[in-house]
């Protein structure tokens, strides 16, 4: 049986604290003039997103919303209780990581802003009418850029000089250690397109710790997983529908058993059968 610590939420201080940390990295990504910063396709898709905005962020209560964006009031309110979700794990999230998950959490949502999600009647209508999976989809995509976007802010931030290996390993720890961790807080509860998303975001990590698996794969590569309801044949797309991998026959065994540990809550176990399958996957020439 897991081991379950008792939710302890954030104080008023610590959300004061928060929302300060969030505003100050909101104006930096608005102004910065660094053309290291500049270069990151995602700084052009934020500021595009947000610069209505500009009283950035406040945290407030907001029912079933992760974010609402208020265009009155020119800010952009996130979830409490949802960001109390993201840092509840304090086993996984430390101390001094809980800034870095509450940015993740705020740029992640920012780009929902991007993706025409921004009102969350239009996120309840689109689960409506076109499945539960476009939302799963935008979420992949959405991570996708709030981590390369941090990565690269944190990267400059912590090394003037900071090269490739400096980024990846941030990379690595935004998209792994704290992203799994934020992700666990939500368990998925058998949602086919939530298991999706778990599997396409632990086949990128898969990636990241083992690059030479698929020469060529960059950390802006979102990939999406879609399997036959046997589970005996996957195939990957791109963030543009491109069919990465085409579909491939894989022991059933290998996704089902990924999908029971997803399912039980266990990311660790289903980590080591993704990996399988990525070593066994092989994307085609494009
Ligand atoms: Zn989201």
């Amino acid at each position: 049986m897991r081991f379950e610590r008792a939710w302890v939420k954030m104080t008023e201080a610590e959300i004061a604290r928060i929302t300060t940390v969030l505003n100050a990295t909101h104006a930096e990504l608005i102004r910065s003039q660094d053309p290291r910063l500049a270069s990151a396709p995602e700084l052009a898709l934020y500021r595009r997103a947000t610069s209505h905005y500009d009283r950035g962020f406040v945290l407030a209560e907001l029912g079933e919303a992760g974010m609402l964006a208020n265009s009155e009031t020119r800010s952009i309110s996130l979830n409490t209780t949802s960001l109390d979700a993201v840092l509840k794990r304090r086993e996984l999230i430390t101390e001094e990581d809980r800034d870095i998950a509450a940015t993740l959490f705020a740029l992640h949502e920012a780009f929902h802003i991007a993706q025409g999600i921004g009102d969350h009647a239009h996120v309840r209508r689109m689960k409506q009418i076109a499945g539960q999976w476009i939302i799963s989809f935008l979420d992949l995509q959405s991570t996708s850029c709030a981590v390369n976007l941090l990565a690269d802010l944190l990267g400059l931030n912590a090394l003037p000089d900071a090269n490739d290996s400096t980024r990846n390993k941030i990379f690595q720890r935004l998209w792994i250690d704290l992203s799994h961790a934020s992700l666990q807080s939500f368990p998925i509860y058998n949602n086919p397109s939530k298991c999706q998303r778990w599997v396409g975001h632990l086949m990128m990590s898969a990636l990241l710790l083992k690059p030479s698996l698929w020469p060529g794969w960059s950390t802006r590569d979102v990939l999406w997983p879609v399997w036959s309801i046997n589970e005996d044949e996957i195939a990957v797309l791109s963030k543009n529908i491109e069919v990465i991998v085409p579909p491939t026959k894989v022991s059933r065994a290998t996704l089902r058993v990924a999908v029971e540990h997803l399912c039980a809550g266990d990311d660790a176990k289903a980590f080591v059968h993704v990996c399988n399958l990525v070593e066994y996957l092989k994307p085609q020439r494009r």
